[in-house]
Parts: C-alpha cells; sequence; structure tokens
C-alpha cells in the first residue's frame, strides 16, 4: 500500500518529476502515482513514427538543474520520442526518483476530508491514500480520443492511436493502412508510415497550416556555446516560454514585397518561428491573411496535383488559431503514388466494416487504422477523476460549463489541489517545459509559506476565481484564437463546453502575476487554519 504524504503527485511526466523533486527539496515527503509502466508522460505514450518534439531540444527541457542540462546531449535540433523519453527516464535515475513512484496505478477518487484538512487519493488498486496536499500532474494531452465512427468496433485489423501506441506494432511494410486525422500527430507520422505502407490512406476532415521543421543534427561546438550561454537563455526563456524571433511590426505596415520576404526567410529557418513574423498575425485578421497566402503559396507549390494541393489548404479559420503544425516532407508525401487524400468534408465517411472504410464516394481497403485523432484537452484527466472538494462538491459537477479556477493553479472549493499546466494558465500556448517549471516552483513557495505560517492550507475566493476567468475569456477574445473549432476550445469532444482554456497572456505576464500574488501574502485566497 502506499503510505500517506504530504504530497500526493498525480503523473509522471516533465511535471510530475520535476514536482516530485522540488518536494523532497524543500522537506516535504512526496510520492508520485502513474497509470503507466514507466516514467515519461507523453514520451512514454507517443511512441508513433516521427513522434518528435516542436520546440527546439535545447529548450524543450529542464533549467531546474545545471548540471543536468550541462550534462545531458541533444543529438537533434527537434529531439525523437526515443531521446525524449531516455532524458526523462535518466532525470528519474539521475535524482533517484523512482523509489517515490509508483507505477501502472490510476487514481481514480481525491476527497477532501473537511474534518482532517487532507486529501484521500483512492486508487484502481484499492490504496486509499491521506495527503495534505495534492498536485495534479496528469497532463493537458494525456487522453487520447479515438472517433466515434459507424462500425469501428468492427474493424478486423488493429486500431492504433497515436497518443497510446503499443511497443509491439505490425510491421507497415506491404500493408493497406489509413491515418485519421492531420493535426500535428499525423503531420508527423504521415510522411514515415508512407515510407513503409504499401498504399496510405489519409482522411483528412480540416487541413491545418504546417510549416517546415527542417530539422537537423546539433553541431557539437553550437551545442557547447548554447550551453555555455544557458543561464541568460533560460532568463530569457521564463519571460517569453521560447525564445522565438519575435517582432513588432505589424504585418500591414511593410511593403508586400518585405512581408513576403520575411515569411521566406522564416520559411526557410524552419519551425513555428514562422507564426512571430509580425506582431499581430494573431490578432489581426487582415495581417494574418497575409501569412495564411503565403502558405498556400507553398503548398501550391510542392503539392504536384492541384486538386490536392487546394483540399490541402486550410481557408476556413485564421492560421495559428488551430495549433500550427511542424512538418518534415509533409506536403511533398502527398506526390507519392501510394498516398491518397480523402477530404471528409466533401466525402464523409459512412462506415467502417471488417477490412474496410466506406465513405459516400468509394471503399478503401484497409489492413491497419491509425486514428491520430487528438485528445480530451486540458480537462479530461482531472474529469476521468473523481474529484471532491469541501462539502463534497464534484469538481467535474463545478466545471460542467467550463473550467473554473484562480490563476489557472486552484479552484474554489478544492483545498490545497494544485493543478499544473491546466485552463487558466498559459499551459499548451507555451513551452510547456518552462510553465512546468513556473508552477511548481511556486507551488513549492506556497507550501513552505502555509508551513511557516503555521496554516493548515489555501483555497482560493470565490470572486477571485470569477475575476480570473472573466480575464482568460476576455483576453482570448482579443484575440484570433477563438475564431477556430479547436481543442483549445473543447471544439473536438461532443458536448464539451465550448470555453477558450488557456490564458493567452503569455507566459512572462503571467508569471508576474502569479509573482505578485505570492510576494502580497496570497490575495484573493483564504488560508485554513489547523483544527
Ligand atoms: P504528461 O506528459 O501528459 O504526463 C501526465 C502523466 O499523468 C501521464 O503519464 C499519465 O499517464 C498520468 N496520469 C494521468 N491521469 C492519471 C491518473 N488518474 N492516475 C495516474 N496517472 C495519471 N509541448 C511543448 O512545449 N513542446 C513540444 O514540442 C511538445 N510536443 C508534444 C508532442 C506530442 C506528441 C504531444 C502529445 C504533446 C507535446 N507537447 C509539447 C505537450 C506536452 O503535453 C508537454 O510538453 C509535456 O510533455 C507535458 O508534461 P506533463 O507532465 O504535464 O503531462
Ligand atoms: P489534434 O490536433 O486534435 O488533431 C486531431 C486530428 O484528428 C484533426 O485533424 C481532427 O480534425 C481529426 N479528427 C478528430 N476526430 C475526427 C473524426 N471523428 N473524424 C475525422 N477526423 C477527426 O491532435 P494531435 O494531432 O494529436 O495534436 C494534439 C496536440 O498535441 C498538438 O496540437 C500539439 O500541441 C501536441 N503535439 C505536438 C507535436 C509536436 O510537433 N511536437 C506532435 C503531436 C502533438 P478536426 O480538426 O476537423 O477536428
Amino acid at each position: 500500500m502506499i503510505p500517506n504524504v504530504d504530497v500526493l503527485i498525480v503523473g509522471a511526466g516533465f511535471a510530475g518529476l520535476y514536482a516530485l523533486h522540488k518536494m523532497r527539496e524543500i522537506g516535504v515527503s512526496a510520492s508520485v502515482i502513474e497509470m503507466a509502466d514507466d516514467v515519461g508522460g507523453v514520451w512514454y505514450w507517443n511512441k508513433y513514427p516521427g513522434a518528435r518534439c516542436d520546440v527546439e531540444s535545447m529548450q524543450y527541457s529542464y533549467s531546474f538543474s545545471d548540471d543536468l542540462q550541462q550534462e545531458w546531449q541533444w543529438t537533434e535540433r527537434y529531439a525523437r520520442q526515443p531521446e525524449i523519453y531516455a532524458y526523462l527516464r535518466h532525470v528519474a535515475d539521475r535524482f533517484d526518483l523512482r523509489r517515490s513512484i509508483s507505477f501502472g496505478t490510476t487514481v481514480v477518487s481525491a476527497t477532501f476530508d473537511d474534518a482532517d484538512q487532507c486529501w484521500r487519493v483512492g486508487t484502481d488498486k484499492g490504496d486509499n491514500i491521506a495527503a495534505r496536499y495534492c498536485i495534479m500532474a496528469s497532463g493537458s494531452l494525456s487522453v487520447s480520443r479515438l472517433p466515434d465512427l459507424p462500425g469501428i468496433e468492427n474493424f478486423a485489423g488493429p486500431v492504433l492511436h497515436t497518443g497510446n501506441w503499443p511497443d509491439n506494432v505490425p510491421d507497415f511494410e506491404g500493408q493497406h493502412v489509413a491515418v485519421i486525422g492531420t493535426g500535428s500527430s499525423g503531420v508527423q507520422t504521415i510522411p514515415q508510415i508512407a515510407q513503409r505502407a504499401k498504399h496510405l490512406v489519409v482522411f483528412q476532415r480540416t487541413p491545418n497550416f504546417v510549416v517546415p521543421a527542417r530539422n537537423h543534427p546539433l553541431a557539437e561546438e553550437w551545442q557547447a556555446r548554447w550551453k555555455s550561454e544557458y543561464p541568460e537563455m533560460r532568463a530569457q526563456a521564463r519571460q517569453v516560454g521560447t525564445l522565438y524571433d519575435f517582432s513588432d511590426t505589424p504585418a500591414l505596415s511593410v511593403s508586400p514585397e518585405t512581408r513576403e520576404a520575411e515569411y521566406q526567410r522564416r520559411w526557410e529557418k524552419g519551425g513555428v518561428n514562422f507564426v512571430h513574423a509580425f506582431k499581430d498575425i494573431m490578432t489581426d485578421i487582415a495581417a494574418n491573411q497575409t501569412a495564411a497566402d503565403f502558405v498556400h503559396e507553398r503548398i501550391r507549390q510542392a503539392v504536384n496535383d492541384p486538386v490536392i494541393a487546394e483540399r490541402l489548404c486550410p481557408k476556413n479559420y485564421p492560421l495559428g488559431a488551430k495549433r500550427i503544425c511542424v512538418g518534415s516532407e509533409y506536403y511533398e508525401t502527398y506526390n507519392r503514388d501510394n498516398v491518397t487524400l480523402v477530404d471528409l468534408r466533401e466525402t464523409p465517411i459512412v462506415s467502417v466494416n471488417g477490412q474496410s472504410i466506406r465513405t459516400s464516394a468509394a471503399n478503401h481497403a484497409i489492413d491497419i487504422l491509425i486514428c491520430a485523432t487528438g485528445y480530451d484537452a486540458l480537462t479530461g484527466a482531472l474529469m476521468r477523476i473523481d474529484i471532491r472538494g469541501q462539502g463534497g462538491v464534484s469538481l467535474a459537477e463545478k466545471w460542467s460549463e467550463g473550467p473554473r479556477n484562480y490563476l489557472g493553479l486552484m479552484s474554489a472549493e478544492f483545498p490545497n489541489m494544485f493543478i499544473i499546466t491546466g485552463p487558466g494558465s498559459p499551459s499548451v500556448l507555451v513551452n510547456m517545459v518552462v510553465g512546468i517549471e513556473q508552477h511548481v516552483d511556486w507551488i513549492a513557495d506556497c507550501i513552505l509559506h502555509l508551513k511557516a505560517t503555521g496554516s493548515a492550507g489555501i483555497v482560493p475566493r470565490v470572486d477571485a476565481e470569477d475575476k480570473w476567468v472573466q480575464r482568460v475569456n476576455d483576453e482570448a477574445a482579443s484575440t484570433l484564437f477563438t475564431q477556430a473549432d479547436s481543442w483549445y476550445l473543447g471544439a473536438n469532444i461532443p458536448g464539451k463546453p465550448r470555453v477558450f482554456m488557456p490564458f493567452v497572456g503569455g507566459i512572462g505576464r503571467y508569471r508576474a502575476i502569479c509573482d505578485q500574488v505570492a510576494d502580497d501574502a496570497y490575495p484573493g485566497f483564504e488560508t485554513l487554519k489547523e483544527h
């Protein structure tokens, strides 16, 4: 049985591992519960061909230990999944974290005990653990979602989800493979599968904007120089998330030739940096259209068949309002003889049968079905746990119209439960390792403050929470982010409330707000007195 602790952490990805290390550092007892049989989180589950980060490796890594960042060698600009997984395994071993992690165990309930002022956490193994604090490091993109296709349960071959990829995957060679979904995961895996499969059919519902990665091996000297500059680089990243080349210039303030040249320069360098070519791309639809037009032209250049090229051009939402994708040879893949693109808006899937997928226009023979169909993002992992706060109030009921919390960190009536990179925080809009470290450090300071002041805990006030939710909504509404049916809004899950969940104001501003709250002795929160 898992023993009682001061802090119970759910999840052993980037967030849970750092939270455990930090809790030990501040001298509180902590343990982690993880449903997988190893550490890694996303990088444990997403073993699909082509999986890699799209924030550069030198930045998509922890900054909390200089020894760690100096000794770890990345091999590519954007590390592949096996390398990031190896890195997280190394972190677990290097900081001796495994002894406090219970693997293969799922947290199913967490109930606040008003009398004893602690959380009582239940697992699928029958544990009942008392913990003063809970840290939900359960992930923003950890609950994968299969599509509701008529007859999918009758499909005779393997049905794989990119976010839950098994170790023993059938060889794609000589097989008829289908990929459903063209978000970041689909975009990464489609070119890889196309090289192996006899035939690949891509079922696309919405095309995405895909910028080239321009991935390459990391030169030794370049990495050494970067490491020597880590103190300054990490300090800057704490303000901006990722060190992109941010512009102060509005797109329409320069000539079309200058604009084109700037887009071209960034296109050639590769990566998400493209979106930061002008300062108003995410706030002004006319500015945004110039970037979209540029990408449309690149698609038309890359794809030989003009009909297919038009199908691949996203036209009904602003660039960046759905998470921009970073790919390698993505558009060029549609020039291959063994790849077919099916536009589900023209010809929807009618049924899945034993060995085929039937659309309104054709029957496609399929041996292996790959679903790159995304996640119940940001709230999914929390909603799967029966979380009950003061007086038995249910988090699922409280959030039934959309997530409500203060600073993205805690929800009123749920004392001492901290949420890492969840809704109401910059979360998935920034380099998530930076966001994770900021959250964990803030939580550690908060727990130290509570100990120092002899408090049994902390809980947000409803009025502070209401104001924060309003602010998150208002800031999102002033951008173009709300103008797409994205998972940021829960639009990919039927019945999920349509609320833009992340805080769009950036990690620097957000950090300043959180720091100010801590410096001012936690206004907007109430503390619990020891009984
Ligand atoms: P996760 O890594 O999701 O870990 C959460 C863990 O909690 C999981 O292991 C899960 O099994 C466990 N868990 C959940 N519920 C329970 C429960 N009830 N009981 C027990 N265990 C539970 N972000 C970037 O910033 N840059 C990138 O380049 C990038 N690339 C990505 C690529 C992919 C394929 C995906 C899917 C996401 C990517 N992300 C990226 C976002 C990614 O979510 C974060 O960067 C980061 O890995 C999140 O770490 P985490 O620890 O918060 O969550
Ligand atoms: P996603 O962005 O949600 O994409 C899912 C895709 O599946 C979309 O194209 C969606 O179409 C389609 N889809 C969903 N249900 C469908 C259905 N019933 N029928 C047909 N199509 C359906 O999911 P993801 O690609 O896994 O990416 C999620 C996030 O994880 C990313 O945005 C990113 O933050 C992160 N990620 C990052 C990387 C990286 O490059 N580092 C890689 C993978 C993931 P609609 O758009 O029409 O809904």
